[in-house]
């Protein structure tokens, strides 16, 4: 795997050589974007960072890894902390940042002892790398939410702009990164034949061999689940990119703007099988209840309307629903979409919205007898 190729921190010292313009622009040119979920070119972003005229600046780094059937991070860290810490310190040292922050999924302590082993035995240099443990609250996988969850406060989203890139960490401006798009600074900058277009796949549910794949952005649908020897009926992408009917859209080629067109986001690459003896509608109460736990409280679409969704399609699962419901289902997921707050709201009722359009028979199939 790409990905796991080892630092010698030869991108460190050759950042320290060439400077921080250097680093922006070959990021820029090889095409290195975001890999947390927006895609957001890296270059670019650490250029708005390196432009701001404020002395204090941060780098953070988003280990939160909490969406559902998301694990790869999870992976580079255990298999390739040495690279990842190299790439937090390149991005420190192109916007003068004196500190860095790893923000740690709550439930990933078992990492933390080797990750701040490597952080030791690797950071050599006067830029200090803490650790922070989140609470394992999903919706510090926004950025924002992070931001306030490491200074202090409850992690709640906040508006933007201003962007983190400007008002960010204690209202400096911040670089924040996932895990995998920082492992991949140090490669993008070393190695001739880094192909931006590899990415890591979290392949799960049904499935013969789950795993992390790393895989071309591209590739069909149909080989990432022939590697993984699954029967799919549905794919989940993650519990917020929603669900499609799998022989329906089995060529489908793995890009973000592919996979769009059957109305679902790719996000993190999250891969979750579920077979033909499997219920959508069970699948759709389990997320539902994720959601319905998830959700920080902040607004009212999605404190309100996660309960609700999650009410009427307990009543469905139990066989107490009738055809209304399955509009009214469908009417409020998608106002909950349009009207909450953050990304978490917005995307809480995908997979319920796909699949009712996608599997409406089942639904249908479930409700009152007696009506
Ligand atoms: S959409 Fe949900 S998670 Fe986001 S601010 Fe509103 S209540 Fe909180």
């Amino acid at each position: 795997m790409q990905i796991l190729k080892e630092s010698s921190m030869m991108a460190f010292n050759k950042t320290v050589e060439k400077g921080p313009k250097w680093v922006i622009d070959t990021l820029k040119n090889k095409g290195l974007t975001g890999r947390g979920g927006a895609g957001f070119p890296t270059g670019t972003k650490w250029e708005m960072v390196f432009n701001e005229k404020e002395t204090e600046k941060y780098v953070v780094c988003n280990a939160d890894e909490g969406e559902p059937g998301t694990f790869k991070d999870r992976m580079i860290i255990e298999k390739n902390p040495k690279t990842l810490i190299e790439g937090i310190m390149i991005a420190c040292h192109v916007i003068t940042a004196k500190k860095a922050f790893i923000y740690l999924r709550g439930e990933y302590e078992c990492l933390k002892e080797n990750l701040q082993k490597t952080i030791d035995e690797v950071n050599t240099s006067d830029i200090e790398i803490q650790i922070f443990q989140g609470a394992g609250a999903y919706v510090c996988g926004d950025e924002t939410a992070i931001l306030r969850s490491i200074e202090g406060y409850r992690g709640h989203p906040s508006l933007k702009p201003p962007f983190p890139t400007v008002q960010g960490l204690f209202e400096k401006p911040t670089i924040i990164n996932n895990v995998e798009t920082l492992t991949n600074v140090p490669l993008a900058l070393m190695m001739d034949d880094w192909d931006p277009k590899l990415k890591l796949f979290s392949l799960s549910g049904k499935v013969k061999h789950p795993g992390v794949y790393e895989l071309k952005e591209g590739t069909p649908l149909s080989k990432l689940i022939k590697l993984g020897d699954g029967e799919p009926k549905a794919i989940h992408f993650g519990c917020f990119g929603g669900c499609l009917a799998y022989e329906q859209f089995k060529d489908i080629p793995l890009t973000p703007e592919e996979v769009l067109k059957a109305d679902c986001f790719l996000g993190s690459c999250a891969v979750i099988v579920t077979d033909k003896k499997t219920s959508i509608i069970d699948v759709a109460t389990n997320i539902a209840k994720f959601y319905e736990f998830e959700s920080c409280g902040k607004c009212t679409p999605c404190r309100e309307g996660t309960m609700r969704v999650l009410a009427i399609l307990e009543n469905i699962a139990m066989g107490q629903a009738n055809s209304a419901d399955i509009d009214t289902l469908l009417e409020l997921a998608i106002v909950i979409r349009d009207t909450s707050f953050c990304g978490l709201g917005q995307t809480a009722t995908n997979h319920v919205i796909n699949a009712i359009k996608y599997f409406r028979e089942e639904f249908e199939e479930r409700l009152c007898k007696s009506e």
